[in-house]
């Protein structure tokens, strides 16, 4: 086997990572010459497998066992180490999530072989493959190139590959893969997926998120941060001045130390540009910037920039928004 793209679920649902992860792997099959074939793990996993196979891959294999109804970082690495020794992928890609990060250095350790994580890119160099990763902060990117025998273990970075790059297919075939998975493998026990909040904040799949920066002024302004956001029908997001403020919960930060988004729109209102930010929002499709400095570098990867106050901007917006 060439290349083998690792899914991802939510109660049977694929992560949008993982269509990014097809992507990434359709597209170093085409590069390298080789073929790609999908795995999907889990209790049940015909929901996932179905999705998958319309994909333009050669197969899909299912690895089901009722030991994998919930997450455990011991039962899924024990999985895919046994996968991976009975397949012998040359690489095996997978998006980099917080499960991911997780097991997947339980399967590198098992297999002493090498995790480059956290991928942004990949090039192909005098018939080498030479991946890209941020370091610093993202002040710098870094050459990584995998030393030694395959596999190599691979993840990439939320929106380093767009999930509607992923090519359809003819139906690719269903085969499943034995499993050897004893209660005696899995030394924890997950408590209920973290909720962080009532109301679901799921920036990492929104499609139009109302991002605020420090521009804010104060906290009693959000209010109509909120009100464009309902009426656009987005989610809130912020640059980390506002968190930090404790005007916002931590989990709607965007950039190096909080979430990276990827949605059709973002609207940045009053953020600088820092690189901490952007590093995490730059995957956006659609990038829409208001900022009273006309320097401002977010400006600088905006499609579309307004120079102005958004204090005055922002309900004009809504009611034109509402209007519309
Ligand atoms: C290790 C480390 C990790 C970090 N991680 C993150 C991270 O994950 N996410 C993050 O965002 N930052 C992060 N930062 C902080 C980052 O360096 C910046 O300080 C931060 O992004 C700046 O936020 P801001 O753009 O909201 O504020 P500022 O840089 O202060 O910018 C405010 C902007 O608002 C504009 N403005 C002011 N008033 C108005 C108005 N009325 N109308 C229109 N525009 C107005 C100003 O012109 C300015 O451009 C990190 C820093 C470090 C050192």
């Amino acid at each position: 086997m060439d290349i083998l793209v690792v899914l991802e679920h939510k109660n049977g649902t694929m992560h949008r990572a993982s269509m990014e992860a097809i992507a990434a792997g359709q597209s170093l099959a085409r590069d390298l010459g080789q073929t790609v074939s999908v795995l999907a793990m889990g209790e049940d996993t015909s929901q996932m497998a179905q999705e998958a196979s319309a994909k333009d891959v050669m197969e899909v294999l299912t690895a089901e066992h009722p030991l994998l109804k919930d997450y455990s970082a011991d039962g899924y690495a024990k999985v895919l180490t046994q996968v991976i020794e009975a397949e012998s992928p040359k690489y095996v890609i997978m998006g980099h999530t917080y499960m991911v990060r997780d097991f997947l250095p339980k399967v590198s350790a098992a297999l002493r072989k090498p995790l480059l994580g956290d991928n942004i890119a990949y090039r192909i160099e005098d018939g080498s493959i030479i991946f890209t990763k941020q370091v610093f902060a993202g002040k710098l990117s870094a050459d990584v190139v995998p030393n030694g025998d395959p596999p190599y273990l691979v993840t990439f970075q939320s929106a380093a590959f767009q999930e509607d790059a992923a090519a359809e297919g003819n139906g690719a075939a269903v085969r499943p893969v034995e499993v050897n998975l004893e209660s005696g493998h899995i030394s924890t026990t997950s408590e209920e997926p973290f909720q962080e909040t009532t109301t679901t904040v799921d920036l990492a799949s929104a499609d139009v998120i109302v991002s605020v920066g420090r521009g804010i002024g104060k906290e009693e302004n959000l209010s109509m941060i909120k009100a464009l956001a309902e009426a656009l029908g987005g989610q809130i997001a912020s640059s980390r001045p506002v968190v930090d403020a404790g005007w916002l919960p931590p989990y709607h930060q965007v950039g190096s130390s909080g979430q990276t988004v990827a949605p059709t729109l973002y609207l940045a209102l009053g953020i600088s540009g820092a690189i901490q930010h952007v590093v995490g929002m730059k995957g956006s499709k659609n990038v829409v910037v208001i900022n009273k400095d006309s320097d401002a570098p977010l400006f600088e990867i905006a499609d579309f920039g307004v120079v102005g106050d958004i204090l005055e901007i922002i309900p004009k917006l809504t009611e034109a928004v509402k209007a519309a």
